[in-house]
């Protein structure tokens, strides 16, 4: 018999959690406007709203942190950050930031100008976000094969290579900054994009002359599915992979609160010292000085021993077989799952599950509520809410998906938290007939609506 992945790890402290009662819950996420980010954490049993900055550190972690150096300028701890992220990585140079959204600022501050067309695998909606905010667009080149939640493609992170060209011959270089690849697509659900692709892309880049930037943060749950799924890396050590992809890129930008398992932190990697040096002055306006660019010394220590644990195989072996052990109850259950499951999330597709809900009530955000009233499981809704309004037309976008994401985060629930999630989503799939009228919206922001929204049943 082939054995079963365990976690390589055991619990050491623990955090209690409250179960709570339907009519409790009934009347909580009225009071919230039946918007999930309004709750507050106690009255939620399972979080899956995301695997941001909710990951559980290690002992190593937590013990670094005790002997981290807080100096202002040339502190110890941002010296082996830098190495680590040299071994991990391979790029000479890097910048500290708070978090991946500062990252951004601070590289677009220094590339992206307005008019220019930044071309991508479904950017990130804060990577979009700080490319739209300076007037520039952002174009997105996914293969098709993303929209189609049945499609067993192994790569649907794929940047498709004829829509790139196309977009790379319209537009004269001096208006590409740069390509960015995100990987794993975390806006296609968690999907990986192949190093086959990479390279591709990277070689168009170069015929171009335009950069390649790689947005980061779940880049070893890509080498991960390199690894399983692609021709020639079965032998490849995790870290091998890693390099290699990065060895495409001329630059990355990192949320260290994803694969680097810390609350809070992130980075830019440079090979090129003169956008080092310009990037620099932005981190310093931005951020704060060179050595800890909005971290504190111990954040920088956890960090640097984070990105070991996150590219540590037996770790990503339990975590995305986590993720593809609730994916597979879903499914033996009947719920209509986006598959290939991704490596943080499992999506529930929302059209499937209330065909009853018509699109201008919004299924999946009706979905999530039920989700959470049945059982007290966050998860998030991945659909016409976040897309947001159309900004010339203010109509509302209706995404070819929408989806409800249960993004699990590191190292912290059990798979008995798997089956208790399951069972929730199973109770609410067994009553969904009675399922009948979804939400309409009372309050919105211009931007970025969803998180701050408020809705009443319809
Ligand atoms: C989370 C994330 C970001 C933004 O990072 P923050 O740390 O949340 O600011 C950017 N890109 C991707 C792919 C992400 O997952």
């Amino acid at each position: 018999m082939n054995l079963p992945y365990a976690e390589p790890f055991k619990i050491k402290m623990v955090e209690n959690i409250y179960k709570s009662t339907f009519e409790h819950r009934t009347k909580w996420i009225k009071e919230a406007s039946f918007n999930l980010f309004n709750l507050r954490s106690e009255q939620v049993f399972i979080d899956l709203l995301t695997d941001s900055g909710t990951g559980a550190m290690s002992d190593r972690q937590w013990s670094a942190m005790m002997s981290a150096d807080e100096s202002y300028a040339g502190a110890s701890s941002y010296y082996r950050l830098k190495e680590t992220v040299k071994d991990i990585t391979g790029f000479c140079y890097f910048l500290p930031t708070h978090q991946g959204r500062a990252a951004e600022n601070v590289l677009f501050s220094v590339l992206v100008k307005e008019g220019d067309i930044v071309p991508g695998n479904s950017h990130f909606d804060t990577t979009k976000g700080h490319i739209e905010f300076r007037k520039a667009t952002a174009v997105d080149c996914t293969i098709d094969e993303a929209k189609d939640t049945a499609s067993l493609h192994p790569f649907k992170g794929n940047v498709d290579m004829t829509k790139l060209e196309d977009v790379l011959q319209k537009n004269p270089s001096g208006k590409i900054p740069f390509i960015i690849v995100t990987v794993t697509n975390n806006t296609a659900g968690g999907q990986p994009v192949s190093m086959e692709n990479i390279r591709e892309v990277s070689k168009l880049a170069q015929k171009f002359g335009v950069r390649l930037i790689i947005d980061s943060a779940r880049f070893a749950e890509n080498a991960w599915f390199i690894k399983t799924r692609e021709k020639g890396y079965a032998d490849k050590s995790i870290r091998e992979i890693v390099r290699e992809m990065f060895s495409y890129a001329d630059g990355m930008t990192m949320s260290a609160k994803k694969d680097a398992i810390v609350n809070m932190g992130g980075f830019i990697g440079f090979n090129d010292e003169e956008l080092f040096r310009e990037a620099s002055t932005f981190n310093i306006m931005f951020e704060g000085f060179l050595t800890y660019g909005g971290l504190s010394g111990r954040d920088m220590e956890a960090l640097a021993r984070g990105l070991y644990e996150g590219t540590d195989l037996g770790y990503l072996e339990s975590r995305i077989g986590q993720v593809a052990y609730l994916g597979n109850l879903l499914k033996k259950y009947d719920i209509p799952v986006l598959e290939p499951f991704g490596g943080h999330a499992v999506f529930i597709d929302a059209l499937k599950f209330l065909p009853g809900i018509i699109r201008e009530e919004f299924p999946a955000q009706t979905l999530a509520a039920e989700l959470y009233i049945e059982g007290g499981l966050r998860g998030v809704e991945i659909g016409a809410l976040m897309a947001d309004r159309d900004p010339v037309t203010r109509q509302n976008r209706y995404p070819d998906l929408e989806m409800v994401r249960l993004a699990i985060p590191r190292r912290v629930y059990t798979d008995n938290h798997m089956n208790y999630a399951a069972a929730v989503i199973r109770n609410v799939f067994e009553r969904r007939e009675n399922i009948t009228r979804g939400f309409k919206i009372i309050r919105e922001a211009p931007i970025m609506r969803h998180f701050t929204i408020e809705l009443e049943r319809c």
